[in-house]
């Protein structure tokens, strides 16, 4: 049920923020096109507040034994697992993705604190003994420092458990920056972790657009920021926060093709594709917006896919039943919208019209477009160069596999990309030729496990390293090699020497 009345403030230091904002953003239920509530949005002043909050937390929270911080982590896992309907509920509200996908978003997002779990075993050093006469050498890592987290809007639970689980248990303090479309479940998760026993001010959480996000980019004591977003604030922040001297990993857009060889399974391709094109209304940075089909299968695999559209039902997220729910904003809907019309212009072909799709059981001012699918799309076009965000699935056609590569790689975006064949040979050789930072085959979404690492290529990452796995513990902390000797009674006296192995 909708809640008119719901009004949002930041988390500072282990409670609600108690001050008056001086400029407040609207929450909208997409399903209805509704307001439903308000956020608080922060000044500097207000970030100042959360980075001091975590530098005063930061002492206390890195000398706590690892031990103790995974404990942490282990009854934050539990708690999350016991919200996760009530974490589910808040993001359908404020996004619109149906429940049960908001549900699998919070169960990949607790995947990252399963492996942040067992941070007492990725911290472990290496070490060298005797690497002279009676001297040994090992390597630490520790934390960083205070940390930024700046999210999107469509993973407002999952995006920031890619990253503050790590951090955490690294010993780093965190401020996360949510997007202010949805910053509903980061309030839950930062009520969880307190329960968990997390100290005060170890996790914080400022609501705002870009002027929070601006005081946290020049902030002098944060160390190391972690974005993800549009290409266009990617690489700004990437380039902001370098030059004030930070560590960053800015991922951004995506524009993912899936190509399906002659020799696939169609219907197994076409169940991908409707999937990975339409699953959360094309808003997953890894879904599926162009498909490449090779000759001659282009017109047979257009027909399954518009078939399996037909059987789809688009409703409001919480509705039994519905497979598909609104986008995320008005704005948003009329902008991708805005595309079938350019596609056309531009001589593609609209197969299926995602406007004439029944929304069943909808409010008509909810953000509402049903999935559509841009046949003869070419890569000139419009609709192809533009990150569309939403439930339009580009179809191109290509005569062979090398010019599927091709046009695979020529795009500026690099994120995911899968391939569909019987093939194996074929599949290898994608797998090795692809310049895609995360590719699939016979899986169409093929999101790293969090013992991996998520990262895109090109414009879909600035900074070198991935989210999660073993380079999120390497990018929450830093490197220190120790060279030790502890006199014995054969240290041998002074030698000026540079020291050297005889
Ligand atoms: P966005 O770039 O508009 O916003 C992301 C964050 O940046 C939000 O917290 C927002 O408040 C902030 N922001 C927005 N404009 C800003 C500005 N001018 N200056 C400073 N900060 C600003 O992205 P979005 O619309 O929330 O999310 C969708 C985008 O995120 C898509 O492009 C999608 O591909 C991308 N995404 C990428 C990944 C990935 O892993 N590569 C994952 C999820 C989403």
């Amino acid at each position: 049920m909708e809640q008119a009345t719901t009004h949002r403030t930041h988390w500072i230091n282990g409670k609600p923020w108690t001050g008056a904002a001086a400029t407040r953003g609207d929450i909208y239920n997409p399903a209805t096109g509704r307001v439903s509530g308000t956020v608080d949005y922060a000044t500097a002043a207000e970030v100042d507040a959360a980075v001091a909050a975590a530098a005063a937390a930061l002492p206390g929270w890195r000398e706590t034994s690892l031990v103790r911080r995974a404990a942490v982590l282990f009854e934050f896992r539990e708690l999350v697992r016991k919200h996760s309907g009530e974490l589910a509920a808040r993001i359908t509200a404020e996004h619109g993705k149906v429940v049960s996908d908001a549900a699998g978003e919070v169960a990949r997002g607790l995947e990252v604190v399963d492996f942040a779990c067992g941070i007492p075993h990725l911290l472990k050093g290496g070490f060298s003994e005797n690497v002279s006469t009676g001297i040994d050498a090992y390597s630490i890592r520790q934390p960083v420092g205070v940390v930024a987290g700046i999210t999107p809007f469509n993973f407002p639970a999952m995006v920031p458990m890619w990253m503050f689980p790590i951090a955490l248990a690294c010993g780093n303090t965190f401020v996360l920056k949510p997007s202010e479309k949805d910053p509903s479940a980061s309030l839950l998760l930062a009520e969880l972790l307190a329960q968990a026993g997390l100290p005060d001010g170890a996790f914080n959480v400022v609501h705002g657009a870009k002027p929070a996000v601006d005081a946290l980019l020049s902030h002098p004591d944060v160390r190391a920021v972690s974005f993800v977003g549009s290409t266009p604030i990617a690489r700004y922040v990437a380039e902001t926060a370098t030059s004030h001297g930070k560590r960053v990993q800015a991922l951004g857009g995506a524009k993912n093709h899936m190509v399906v060889l002659p020799d696939a399974d169609l219907d197994l391709a076409a169940d991908a594709a409707v999937n990975a094109g339409f699953g959360s209304a094309g808003e997953r940075c890894m879904a599926i917006s162009v498909l490449v089909a090779v000759d001659p299968i282009g017109d047979e695999l257009v027909g399954k896919i518009a078939d399996r559209i037909g059987k789809l039902t688009v409703g409001p997220g919480d509705a039994e039943g519905s497979e598909m729910g609104p986008l995320v904003t008005r704005d948003h809907r009329d902008k991708v919208a805005s595309y079938l019309d350019s596609g056309v212009a531009e001589g593609a072909t609209l197969a299926v019209d995602g406007r004439d799709h029944p929304v069943t059981g909808g409010a008509a001012d909810g953000f509402w477009l049903g999935p559509t699918v841009l046949d003869h799309v070419t890569p000139q076009m419009r609709a192809y160069q533009d990150e569309i965000f939403g439930p339009v699935l580009s179809v191109v056609r290509a005569g062979s596999y090398a010019r599927a590569l091709e046009i695979v790689n020529a795009n500026p975006y690099g994120n995911g990309t899968a391939i569909f064949t019987n093939d194996g040979g074929a599949a290898r050789r994608f797998t090795h030729e692809v310049e895609v930072g995360m590719v699939g085959v016979n899986v169409p979404i093929p999101v790293p496990m969090a013992f991996y690492s998520f990262g895109g290529w090109k414009s879909s990452l600035f900074g070198d390293t991935h989210v999660h796995g073993t380079e999120g513990v390497h990018f929450y902390t830093r490197g220190k090699a120790v060279t030790s000797r502890w006199l014995d009674p054969s240290h041998g006296g002074v030698n000026l020497g540079f020291p050297v192995n005889q």
